[in-house]
């Protein structure tokens, strides 16, 4: 069976961390909307411009160009034997067309990674990633330890465009507003889970891999199969 993974949080709750984490000890792709629209606007492409716009306000961009975007990317092969989809769905219409897209495929498993609300803006405003690669800088760095150069490549760490707080505030409205309905959409499932991650990332990750056990145990007992 395929390990499909679909990561659920706010900004800030370590969803990106843990699905590389994740997808790296596993050998299947992490797909990551956020990444792939930041690649689009370094790149200069059409949607990338007309999303650099929207991000920097803290705004979803449109529903038909995300579906459009992670349709192609879930039938290239590397997909086929499992992924890590993080930052997609974060529309209730992104979810119904996302199980479209599945529904000839193994089970979802879902993970919402809980974090209360005043430690996601204190993360949001002090997180750094890299200028060149994306990457982010260790998680519980102290800003004293962080470097300031990207540990992967050696590229300049600097603060992501919408980190700066008043477009985090209204990352945060627009995930209640918006994202948050996903918990019930998916919280009915035998394959859903949800974690604390307002721990040290070593304790995320631990519980991330048994919640992931758990849920495909659901899978199966419930006879989840597609
Ligand atoms: P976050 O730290 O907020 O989870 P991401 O890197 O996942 O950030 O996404 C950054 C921005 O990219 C979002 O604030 C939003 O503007 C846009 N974005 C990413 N994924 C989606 C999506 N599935 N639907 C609409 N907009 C998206």
């Amino acid at each position: 069976m395929a390990l499909n993974l679909l990561m659920l949080g706010p900004p800030g709750a370590g969803k990106g961390t843990q699905s590389e984490r994740f997808a790296r000890s596993r050998g299947i792709p992490k797909i990551s909307t956020g990444d792939i629209l930041r690649e689009a606007v370094h790149a200069g492409t059409d949607i990338g411009r007309r999303a650099k716009v929207v991000m920097g306000r803290g705004e979803l961009v449109g529903d038909d160009v995300m579906i459009g975007i992670v349709r192609e990317r879930l039938e290239k092969t590397d997909a086929m034997g499992g992924f890590v989809l993080d930052g997609f769905p974060r529309t209730v219409a992104q979810a119904e067309a996302l199980d479209d897209i599945m529904s000839t495929r193994d089970p979802l498993i879902v993970v919402d990674i809980v974090v209360p609300e005043a430690e996601l803006v204190r993360r949001l405003g002090t997180r750094l990633i890299c200028d060149t690669c994306g990457a982010g800088a260790p998680v519980g760095a102290s800003s004293a330890a962080v470097t300031a150069v990207c540990v992967r490549c050696g590229g300049r760490l600097v603060q992501r465009a919408d980190d700066n707080q008043a477009v985090v505030l209204e990352r945060l409205k627009v995930y209640h507003r918006m994202s948050e309905p996903l918990v019930e959409y998916y919280r009915v499932r035998p394959t859903f889970r949800s974690i604390d991650g307002a721990q040290l990332p070593d304790r995320v990750a631990a519980d991330l891999a048994a919640a992931i056990e758990a849920a495909g145990h659901g899978a199966v007992r419930h006879g989840v199969q597609r």
